[in-house]
């Protein structure tokens, strides 16, 4: 239960066994189609372009940099963790010129704050934001940015890695130019897939931008993606099981995977909570939920006790946060079941760690909210 790599449901892991096709190939080619279809109806676009990259999602990241800025080009980078700092990182090493909002790790921007800087600033040609922040798991309201941001002539870039297929995203209603996903997240395949999501206004700005690009440039991207190709190799197999996980989560249907992941994330916490611990973000995202230990008990001690006496495997806080939080994830390959063996590893973890609280009060607080929605379906078979 670590924010990524996340489980890999076992049709998934089965279509990855499959032989291996070449990727010049109709057979291939009917694959990528239906993987790019699925994906614009989980991204909520029309027509927007979806490109294929085999890379990590910073890849997809460093391509929004390359195919979007110049250098002495002006930018907006949100900044509240160590997620969001990659942005600014980027942008430095494309000698893009940022203006960073810096935030408190674990609160969200006040979307009126980029409008202000864009109307002092409207130089700006790129506004780069993070829906779900993993170090912290504090959401963006990326709906009243992209709102803002669409009056302008700048546009919106969003790492949604861990945000698309977790909550709701509407690329074309929000207005979002720039949409960047992974597979190892709530897509629930082995890491090695990232995907970004390109509007008509970003196109503009790409053809315009002139920092050097040759793997991931988006007009060769472009062109191979209107044969329903990739420009370069296809890590064909992995996009096989990449089609299994979208005809899984287009099953269950996108708005009940949206609320499935709320339903478990809402239970965790308030499971937390009746423990006495707290969340630490103020705006939770459902994804990942970063925990504070109570006074006393070390993070690391309660994540190492939570995973070698209890087999429960949570990640500890990164950076500044290291040592101070754990962090639960709930994404993709996840049920009502998971959330309550987390929360009873945690239990168990504090009391041998010497914290006094009733065995028992996290899960049961956590299995009230779950028994309340009639809704749920189960979702592992
Ligand atoms: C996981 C993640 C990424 C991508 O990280 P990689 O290690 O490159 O896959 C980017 N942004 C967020 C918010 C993430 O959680």
């Amino acid at each position: 239960m670590t924010p990524g790599p996340c489980p890999v449901p076992p049709e998934v892991r089965l279509a990855l066994s499959r032989p291996v096709i070449h990727h010049r190939t109709e057979e291939y080619h009917a694959i990528h189609a239906a993987v790019v279809d699925g994906l614009r109806k989980i991204l909520k676009t029309e027509k927007n372009d979806v490109f294929l990259f085999a890379s990590t999602g910073t890849g997809a990241m460093e391509s929004a940099v390359a195919n979007t800025l110049s250098a002495g080009d002006k930018a907006i980078v949100v900044r509240g963790g160590k997620f969001s700092e990659r942005w600014g990182e980027l942008c430095r090493a494309y000698g893009a010129i940022f203006i960073p909002l810096d935030i408190e790790w674990g609160k969200s921007v006040d979307p009126g704050l980029i409008e202000k800087q864009l109307t002092e600033n409207p130089d700006v040609r790129v506004v780069f934001t993070t829906l779900c922040e993993t170090s912290t798991g504090a959401k963006t309201d990326i709906e009243a940015i992209g709102t803002i941001v669409a009056g302008t002539g700048a546009i919106l870039v969003v790492d949604a890695v861990t945000g698309l297929g977790v909550s709701e995203v509407e690329t074309d209603a929000w207005g979002l130019d720039v949409v960047i996903c992974g597979g190892q997240k709530a897509f629930m395949v082995p890491t090695g897939l990232a995907f970004v999501c390109v509007s008509e206004k970003a196109r503009e700005r790409v053809d315009l931008a002139k920092s050097p690009r040759y793997y991931f440039d988006y007009r060769r991207a472009k062109k191979a993606a209107d044969k329903n190709e990739t420009a370069w190799s296809a890590p064909a197999s992995l996009i096989i099981a990449l089609k299994e996980s979208i005809d899984r989560i287009l099953g269950e249907g996108v708005e009940n995977v949206i609320a499935r992941h709320a339903l478990l994330s809402g239970a965790l916490r308030t499971g937390v909570e009746a423990l006495g611990l707290k969340v630490l973000a103020d705006s939770p995202a459902d994804g990942v939920t970063a925990i504070l230990p109570p006074e006393g008990i070390p993070a690391d001690d309660l994540r190492k006790t939570m995973l070698d006496k209890y087999g429960v495997h949570v990640a500890g806080g990164q950076e500044r946060l290291r040592g101070k939080i754990i962090r639960i994830g709930t994404m993709g390959y996840c049920d009502t079941l998971d959330v309550i063996a987390a929360l009873s590893a945690l239990e168990m973890s504090l009391v041998n760690l010497g914290y006094t609280v009733d065995l028992g009060l996290g899960v049961r607080a956590a299995e009230e909210v779950l028994m309340a929605t009639k809704k749920h379906k189960r979702h592992k078979k």
